[in-house]
């Protein structure tokens, strides 16, 4: 089987994690071609921006790009040494050494074609193949970055480049759930998830995948899952043939408010929307409701309370 496997800053923050991680990938890699892509270890990027900032406005700009993809770069080696040490073959590749083909500008690059030559020549050897998330270089061979949260594109691209089997996202919950099960503990975690309702939830703010991920693994019919790295239970497999499911995001929208979005899995009934709207309509500045999705704008400050309220009319034990 050819895998893919995609491990964020959180599965990789320190050494410890690493080399749990280079454990894991020892045990999946056996009798498969492994293609592992990786993040910036725990809050590199964030800490590497700062760093830009404190001496240049221009931001993002080609030289942003050239530093922020060394938070990648530094995983990869990392994860491809922690690898030889337990004694598997891997090298670390990255978007100019393989290369993947971006446009667009600096700081929000899309994915053009990547060439997969060396990854099968690597394959070919018997290796274990470590590939930088977030980047690729454009037209002049500079890097350029895809955005924050890029690195779950970069995964699902090379997965439907080298049309792997399996395309795993590993991260730090065990998968999607109805809301941020850091802000909703009653949150409800899904075993599988239509794909349309994937790209919903994450175009209106589940962070989980990014939304440009979850519209090529759709467009390219990638066969994805979502897992975490801190144990082996399943996670959510994202397909054309899982059922839509019904979930609420929250994001910022402006410095003083917050974008409630409810996806609903069929179209809501009359009084559903009634106890919504029972529930929002003193607190909300607008409500937009159209092609199953119901979408509120209200103050930060009674954002996380009312995302509770509406998870509950949502998810009340009947
Ligand atoms: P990574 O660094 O692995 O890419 P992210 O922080 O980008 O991880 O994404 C994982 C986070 O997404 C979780 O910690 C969780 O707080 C958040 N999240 C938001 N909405 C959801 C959801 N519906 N289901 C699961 N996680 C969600
Ligand atoms: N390191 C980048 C970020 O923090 C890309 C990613 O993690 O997906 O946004
Ligand atoms: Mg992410």
């Amino acid at each position: 089987m050819k895998i893919v496997q995609k491990y964020g800053g959180s599965s990789l923050a320190n050494a410890e994690r690493v080399r749990r991680v280079a454990n894991r990938i020892k045990t999946d890699a056996e009798n498969n071609q492994m293609l592992v892509v990786v993040s910036a270890q725990g809050k590199t990027t964030d800490a590497l921006t700062t760093l830009y900032r404190e001496l240049s406005n221009t931001f993002p700009s080609r030289e942003s790009d050239a530093l922020l993809i060394a938070g990648e770069q530094a995983s990869a080696a990392l994860l491809a040494a922690a690898l030889r040490e337990i004694g598997c073959d891997a090298i670390s590749l990255n978007g100019m050494q393989i290369p993947v083909q971006v446009y667009g500008e600096s700081g929000d690059g899309r994915i053009g074609r990547i060439d997969i030559a060396r990854i099968r020549k690597e394959w070919n050897q018997g290796r274990i193949v470590v590939i930088t998330g977030f980047q690729g270089i454009n037209e002049a061979g500079d890097f350029i970055t895809l955005g924050r949260g890029g690195s779950d594109t970069s995964a699902i691209a090379l997965a439907a480049a080298v049309k792997a089997d399996r395309c795993m996202i590993f991260t730090d919950v065990d998968g999607v759930y109805s809301a941020d099960p850091r802000k909703i503990p009653s949150a409800v975690r899904f075993n599988s998830i239509h794909e349309d309702t994937m790209l919903n939830l994450a175009l209106h703010g589940a962070k989980v995948l990014h939304p440009r991920a979850a519209a090529l693994a759709k467009q390219y019919g990638v066969p994805t899952e979502i897992l975490t790295s801190f144990s082996v239970y399943e996670g959510t497999v994202i397909s054309s043939d899982a059922p839509r499911q019904t979930g609420v995001t929250m994001c910022n929208k402006a410095d003083q408010l917050s974008m409630i979005t409810i996806v609903f899995k069929d179209h809501p009934s009359g009084d559903l929307l009634a106890v919504i709207w029972d529930t929002l309509c003193n607190s909300c500045f607008s409500l937009r409701f159209g092609a199953d999705i119901l979408q509120a704008l209200i103050p930060n400050e009674i954002a996380e309370d009312l995302l509770q309220q509406i998870h509950g009319v949502l998810y009340s034990k009947k």
